[in-house]
């Protein structure tokens, strides 16, 4: 069923709105009964308080994962019987999507139409895609000397700590503990503080679909809790989306402490190349501006960097411009909106500075550049693109996280694979040709850990990796490769 506007405005004055922890299967307060706002960035309204978990509570979630790991109820369950009951979660992510979207879209701006079809039916998918494979994935009889039996077998690797970021909180947090709670672990979600509340909205959904106490736990705070997660001895594994700033301090607190191990799906900034012999540049223009502009451009595969040929530039120019009103911001409770409001004022302020910046160094206007809707105190900016003069500038380089696309233009395709690959990051790239054989040459030559051809952000099916080459991370989420992550592998030898 689809809401109107003013139905979804209506049932956001009535929602009751969970703030507390969730610890050992109950909710609670933090263990200091300090609290956070959090708050509304469309209308600068304060949504709830949220506990922040002291160092006390780390602790204690650590013990009760421990206790829940070691005592078997979990990871000592058939996988079958685990299957049920993460399908059982997973149904009721689905029964509670308007609930779970609405309280995704006020946390943090995205459009509801976005939360209803991509958000919360996805974290759904991807629990039960997870519930799904376990009881089809076994482990290894290695070919070794007759007198033994060689078995290869994955195990837990134990208590998971996954730090989700605010930019698809569902959704990244169900691509941390889908696999990892379907391989048997006991996972601890820290949300950001920008965007707590979906994930301690699930923490009661996951006890009601009948996971057990110390299984799924959910810490909301800040920085400081995700680093105590980090450097904690009685932590695992650590899995992390975020910044590559963060990514390498967690790596460090890691290695500070216990060696856990590390996952990190970190910043991008991907090149989006368009040939003279695109097939479709109409087609090629409306998916760049998706590519950017979608959730605001808060998207860590967003297509930040366009490389046109230059023999072409003009007539995608002309098409893109048409493509981005498509985006114009506009109340995120709007099922209509194209773009809702930027997350907060700490990144609203910085993306504004990025296109000061653009301007400063020399880029040229081709749509945007300004801040909108001011008089609804939201956090809402407009579908902005640069032309720019050559791929060094500042807003070419640096991920800015926000609905700000740079164009560079190109002569050659060497020229465009050079420019495309010329930063520290490598999460996504896309290339647009009709030559079957370009487009295989070029994909090969991408250094991204996910190419599209004529397309872009493609793939919301569960069995493709996701994860970057180079300074975007290591490991992958999705698929049964995502698995790999929250295993450690036995060799066991028997003699006979
Ligand atoms: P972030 O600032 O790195 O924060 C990510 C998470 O880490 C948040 O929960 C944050 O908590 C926590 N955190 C902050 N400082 C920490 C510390 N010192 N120790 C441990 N945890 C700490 O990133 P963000 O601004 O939320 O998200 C945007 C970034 O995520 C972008 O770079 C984007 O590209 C990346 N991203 C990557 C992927 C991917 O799959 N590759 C997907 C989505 C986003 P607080 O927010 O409460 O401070
Ligand atoms: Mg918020």
């Amino acid at each position: 069923m689809s809401r109107t506007h003013a139905e979804w405005q209506q049932l956001a004055a009535t929602l009751g709105i969970e703030g507390r922890l969730f610890i050992d299967g109950e909710y609670a307060h933090a263990h200091d009964s300090r609290t956070f706002n959090c708050i509304n960035p469309a209308t600068g309204d304060k949504l709830a308080e949220v506990a922040w978990s002291a160092a006390a509570d780390v602790d204690a979630a650590v013990a009760a994962a421990r206790r829940a790991f070691e005592s078997g109820v979990w990871s000592g369950l058939p996988p079958l019987k685990r299957g049920k009951i993460l399908k059982r979660f997973a149904a009721l992510i689905r029964q509670h999507r308007d609930e779970l979207a609405l309280l995704e879209t006020l946390d943090m701006g995205k459009p509801i139409g976005d939360s209803t079809t991509v958000d919360v039916p996805g974290a759904a998918y991807c629990v039960e895609w997870f519930a799904e494979a376990i009881d089809k994935v076994g482990g290894e009889v290695a070919p070794v000397d007759p007198k033994l039996v060689g078995l290869v077998t994955r195990e837990p690797v134990g208590v998971v700590a996954a730090v989700v970021p605010w930019n698809f909180p569902i959704l990244m947090a169900s691509w941390k503990f889908g696999p990892a709670l379907a391989a048997g672990n006991a996972v601890i979600v820290k949300p950001s503080e920008k965007s707590p509340l979906t994930a301690i909205r699930l923490a009661g959904l996951a006890k009601q679909a009948g996971i057990p106490d110390g299984i799924f736990q959910v810490l909301p705070g800040g920085g400081d809790v995700g680093k105590l997660l980090a450097l904690h001895m009685g932590v695992d594994c650590i899995a992390f989306t975020g910044s590559t700033a963060v990514g390498k301090l967690i790596a460090g607190y890691a290695a500070q402490s216990n060696l856990k191990r590390v996952w990190l799906e970190l910043g991008g900034k991907s090149p989006n190349i368009i040939l003279e012999d695109c097939p479709d540049l109409a087609r090629a223009a409306r998916t760049a501006a998706g590519a950017i502009y979608y959730n605001m451009g808060e998207m860590c595969t967003a297509g930040s960097r366009v490389l046109v040929q230059r023999s072409i530039k003009e007539r995608f120019l002309e098409e893109f411009r048409k493509a981005a009103q498509r985006y114009y911001p506009a109340d995120p409770l709007d099922p209509a909106a194209g773009m809702g409001a930027i997350v907060d004022q700490i990144q609203f302020d910085k993306v504004l500075s990025y296109i000061d910046q653009g301007r400063g160094e020399g880029a040229t206007l081709i749509c945007g550049g300004q801040a909108t809707q001011v008089e609804s105190k939201g956090y809402f900016i407009e579908p902005t693109a640069f032309d720019c003069p050559h791929p060094d500038l500042t807003i070419c380089r640096e991920e800015i996280f926000g609905p700000v696309l740079s164009v560079i233009t190109f002569d050659s395709i060497d020229e465009a694979v050079r420019i495309a690959n010329d930063t520290e990051y490598g999460l996504a790239a896309a290339v647009w040709t009709a030559n079957v054989s370009t487009a295989h040459q070029v994909s090969r030559r991408l250094r991204a850990g996910t190419v599209w051809v004529n397309c872009y952000d493609e793939g919301g099916d569960m069995n493709l990796p996701f994860g970057g080459f180079k300074q975007s991370g290591n490991g992958r989420d999705k698929s049964l490769h995502a698995l790999e992550k929250y295993t450690e592998l036995k060799s066991t030898l028997i003699k006979l």
